[in-house]
């Protein structure tokens, strides 16, 4: 990290290139760019950012960082029905978040409205494209199927004047939506679906964000996508593995106009575990009210992955560990928690919070003494310092953490057990309070002045040191646990359904929890360990006074077990 302006430099040099890298290098010694590169990252604004578009932003801004070239940010604008500022918005905070800077080169494909049907006036009198009256129905029949050729469509051989005219018609609306399109002449009984004379343009009477109503007709993707490239001079541009199959259209468009010609180069997408990926099923979640909202701490957004206490550096640091492939695989979920473990470990403060309390009367206690005991922020960053929490007769700890009738491994508290609370002494279970109902509701203990943290003088050992926080000074606080959104490893596999494996469980509200005197102070965003318990990030609602935390992560990780085996 370059700490003054926040760009991600080349974070892993001695790492063997992948196979993009391995092209482009190629690229210099060939010199087929003028020793440049310039990428693009190329959203359509109908949904807000996911991990697998971090993924591609890592890629592309990364590239273009390590070989001092420049990236653009590209509204792939071409679609208004599903399209809205809203997601602009999110899109631009989201990439500036994850840390890359498109400076002064954000563009929108609506740009090149103008400039493109002046390309598909170019293709008309080149006479490789025409104007076509079937209807979308019959579109579809004449298609063919992968292993039976297309038929000619009977308007395939209109003259280019005639073209020209119904074109422009077209464009002044003079046209029902859906009458006509403007087709490229190429080869009906091509084996690629794509290259049987694919529309490029569609009459379509929509409000486009940007543009208003000037336009009824708008580009087709394959046409927009590839002449946006060509005109902000991409050197490569690149894209998901279902693009591979556009390919031959990408370079039949640029080639039929002699125009400056990128290179496409694919990928395999980002596909997780326990997760879904497509901006459809997530947008359905929000709509159907599954969750509570994109940014929702459990959906795989960014906005989310940010509000659950995910940092830019975490991810980066997970696009960075998961490189690029050119085959489709599904990454095990529990690598993206490793690096946000790796990151909150390194730069988060520990402090102690009781998410289910129980309490404890210390009954050989001073009652009214009230102790200052040091605690240290950070074991992993001595710079961090300690800070003071206080002790008194009355503590709380967490249920979990005391059994009437434990096994013969629990090292906790137990009835006439002894334990150690973190930071201060060694207590003894003298007495379990109960209420009527036969509810566990105090433990009276004891402790030992001798075994305190630090100063003591006994050598007494225990085998169990819990967390605790005092009575009187503690902050109330609600605390989320999240846990996956699905309950299967694909929850995609079966298409219609991916809701049916929806986790009931997902989200449990802990509204009595009890939080170290310094968290009264904590903000949106920030981030701690509580101790024993993982990482948790203040929610964007919280507020002095009712303070709220995401956990970020749980402190296991199943990933280094998977790793080490
Ligand atoms: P979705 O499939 O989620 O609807 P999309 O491909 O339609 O996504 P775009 O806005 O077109 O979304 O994506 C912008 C860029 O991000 C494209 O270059 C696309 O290839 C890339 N991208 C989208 N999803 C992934 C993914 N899962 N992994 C890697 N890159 C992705
Ligand atoms: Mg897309």
């Amino acid at each position: 990290m370059d700490e003054k302006n926040n760009t991600p430099v080349n974070e892993n040099v001695q790492k063997p290139l992948n196979f993009i890298q391995e092209i482009i290098e190629k690229d210099f010694e060939t010199n087929k760019f003028n020793q440049k590169v310039h990428t693009r990252f190329p959203p359509e604004p109908n949904g807000y950012l996911h991990i697998g578009h971090a993924k591609s932003i890592c890629l592309n801004f990364g590239i273009a960082n390590q070989y001092k070239g420049i990236c653009n940010l590209r509204f792939d604008d071409t679609n208004p029905v599903k399209e809205d500022i809203e997601y602009v918005d999110s899109i631009q905070e989201d990439v500036k978040w994850l840390g890359f800077d498109w400076e002064d080169r954000m563009f929108y494909a609506s740009d090149y409205f103008e400039q493109l049907y002046n390309y598909a006036v170019e293709l008309i009198k080149k006479g490789v494209a025409y104007v076509c009256d079937l209807t979308a129905e019959q579109l579809g029949d004449y298609r063919g199927t992968p292993t039976v050729p297309g038929k000619e469509s009977p308007y395939r051989n209109r003259s280019i004047e005639e073209n020209l005219i119904l074109f422009e018609k077209m464009r002044n609306g003079e046209f029902e939506d859906g009458s006509k399109t403007l087709r490229a002449k190429i080869d009906m009984a091509s084996p690629n679906m794509h290259m049987r004379d694919p529309a490029i343009y569609r009459i379509r009477r929509a409000n486009h964000h940007r543009t208003g109503d000037k336009w009824c007709i708008y580009p087709m993707y394959d046409f927009a996508h590839c002449f946006s490239d060509s005109l902000e001079g991409i050197t490569h541009s690149i894209c998901t593995l279902e693009f591979e199959v556009h390919r031959p259209l990408y370079d039949w468009f640029l080639d039929q106009l002699n125009v400056y010609h990128p290179q496409q180069i694919e990928f395999a997408r980002l596909n997780l575990s326990f997760t879904v990926m497509s901006k459809r099923k997530l947008l359905q979640l929000v709509q159907e009210k599954n969750v509570n909202g994109w940014d929702d701490p459990r959906m795989p957004t960014i906005c989310g992955l940010r509000r659950r206490g995910y940092t830019p550096e975490s991810i980066r640091s997970f696009a960075e560990k998961i490189g690029v492939a050119k085959r489709d695989n599904t990454i095990d979920v529990a690598l993206l928690e490793h690096s946000i473990r790796e990151d909150l470990n390194k730069r988060s403060n520990r402090v102690m919070a009781v998410l289910n309390p129980l309490k404890v009367s210390i009954i050989n206690y001073p009652d009214d003494q009230i102790e200052e005991l040091e605690a240290i922020n950070n074991p992993e960053d001595p710079s961090k310092g300690t800070r003071i929490i206080p002790f008194s007769k009355t503590v709380y700890i967490d249920r979990d953490d005391f059994m009437e009738n434990p096994s013969k491994k629990f090292f906790r508290l137990q009835p006439g057990g002894e334990v150690r609370l973190r930071y201060a002494y060694i207590i003894k279970c003298e007495e379990v309070v109960k209420d009527d109902t036969g509810n566990i509701v105090e433990l009276k203990c004891t402790y030992d002045v001798e075994t305190k943290s630090g100063t003591g003088t006994s050598n007494k050992k225990v085998k169990g040191t819990i967390h605790w926080v005092e009575a009187q000074k503690a902050v109330k606080g609600e605390v989320r646990l999240y846990d996956r959104l699905f309950s299967v490893e694909n929850p995609s596999g079966d298409e219609a359904d991916f809701k049916s494996f929806l986790n009931a469980d997902s989200l449990k509200v802990l509204k009595n929890c009890l939080l170290e005197p310094c968290l009264a102070e904590a903000k949106p965003s920030d981030k701690f360990q509580f101790e024993r318990l993982g990482y948790f990030c203040v929610d964007l609602d919280s507020k002095p006074g009712n303070i709220i935390f995401n956990r970020t992560v749980s402190l296991k990780d199943s990933w280094s077990k998977i790793a080490n085996k």
